[in-house]
């Protein structure tokens, strides 16, 4: 018999899942509001026009080829992250390329346990599904939630959370969502964060900072950045998981960031080094052709305006939407409060739909919906809207 007889076939990936039963539905008029990706208004995959554009350049320029890239990944693409992420050039801040933002991710989890000896990490009530894999996969044995949603008011458990966070013991890790929360949607304030970065301070937290949303929630790329460079102007140490899979559409090509924030150049030159080493075991070098099209685009101010103007498309895009689902469902009466729904920031929207609901609208609708209640809110176009609120109306009454 066979070597791996014994091994058990793993839980399928929900999203993925999702994805491929809803690509086999036959229905005509099936919604798919599963994914994290977005959307054009005939619900299409959208490439961006400044990427479509750059791409066709690239394609005949003789100066690229298929070399290696640097272990930590292109210079100019690294620098241009940050920059656009903390506003400023510093010799105390740092970048290693990665394959998105979970690869990132991964050199966060493995720097902090190998070189912190950290073995716990606090990631929001819910989060993202794979932030809890990531941390345990890298040897962190003690997986803890703090409390973030508060289900009654449809907001965020703030007082649960500082709460939940002030119990932390030494060398915690603290995975922060820098905007847009997914799958919640729900962002503390101003107010807010200057309370959390307190209480990470007290307790000597070690914050990491996942910003895959840049751009997403306001439409506004400084105005998404404040978080990070909060933490930043009040000294903190930290890292920033940067991905621009959503803001630049670039999700197959796989494009991370991992920004250090460091006291000083010399502390961001020795964790550089050695987060190059973990690079260098884990996949050695990262990809190009993504990187290179950030790259291009950050550093020209005419290629960057253009960026601009697609991110405004599709954040305008998503808060119509965010709009015409609300007055949808206060038009045809559905039971409940929904003006969390326009509140809510970035892709998603956590509806406050149970699994059973959820289920009804994937089973008897063929609307393909997390049991979380999560729906991206770019799977809504005009053409679908309709359909999807009526269905909404009749699973909750
Ligand atoms: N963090 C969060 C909160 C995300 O939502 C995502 C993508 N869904 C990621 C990280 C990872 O993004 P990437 O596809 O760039 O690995």
């Amino acid at each position: 018999s066979s070597i791996f007889a014994d091994i058990q076939i793993a839980k399928p990936i929900e999203v993925f899942a999702l994805i491929a039963d809803y690509n086999k539905d036959e229905f005509k008029e099936k919604v798919n509001l599963s994914v994290g990706a977005y959307r054009d208004t005939d619900g299409k995959p959208w490439v961006l026009p400044i990427v479509r554009r750059v791409e066709a350049q690239m394609a005949s320029d003789p100066t690229l080829n298929h070399e290696y890239l640097p272990v930590a990944g292109l210079v100019d693409f690294r620098k241009a992250a940050i920059k656009l992420l903390l506003g400023e050039e510093d010799s105390r801040y740092g970048g290693v390329q990665a394959p998105g933002g979970t690869g990132t991710l991964r050199l966060a989890a493995a720097f902090t346990k190998k070189f912190f000896g950290c073995d716990t990490v606090f990631v929001s009530k819910p989060t993202w599904g794979n932030h809890k894999g990531i941390f345990s996969d890298a040897g962190f044995s003690n997986i803890v939630e703090y409390r973030y949603w508060n289900a009654e008011e449809k907001g965020l458990d703030y007082d649960g959370m500082l709460e939940d966070l002030r119990n932390a013991p030494p060398k915690s890790v603290v995975i922060l969502h820098a905007v847009a929360h997914n799958p919640t949607g729900v962002d503390p304030t101003q107010d807010q964060w200057e309370g959390i970065a307190k209480v990470c301070r007290e307790q000597d937290i070690f914050v990491v900072m996942d910003c895959a949303y840049q751009g997403f929630a306001s439409g506004n790329l400084d105005t998404d950045a404040w978080s990070c460079r909060y933490f930043k102007d009040q000294g903190f140490e930290f890292f920033i998981c940067q991905s621009f899979s959503k803001n630049f559409g670039l999700y197959n090509e796989r494009v991370g960031n991992l920004c250090v924030v460091a006291k000083d150049c010399d502390a961001k030159m020795k964790t550089l080094s050695q987060l190059e080493l973990i690079v260098r075991t884990a996949w050695s070098n990262p990809p190009n052709h993504g990187a290179r099209i950030v790259a291009t685009v950050l550093n020209s101010p005419q290629a960057y305006e253009q960026w601009k103007n697609d991110i405004h498309t599709m954040s305008q895009r998503i808060l119509l939407m965010r709009q015409q689902l609300l007055s949808k469902l206060k038009a045809i009466g559905c039971p409940g409060t929904w003006d969390h729904i326009t509140k809510q920031k970035g892709m998603f929207s956590y509806t406050g739909l149970n699994a059973q609901q959820s289920d009804m609208l994937l089973k008897k609708y063929h609307i393909y919906i997390m049991k979380s209640g999560r729906i991206n809110m770019c799977g809504l176009t005009p053409a679908n809207i309709d359909y999807v609120a009526e269905a909404i109306n009749a699973v909750v009454t």
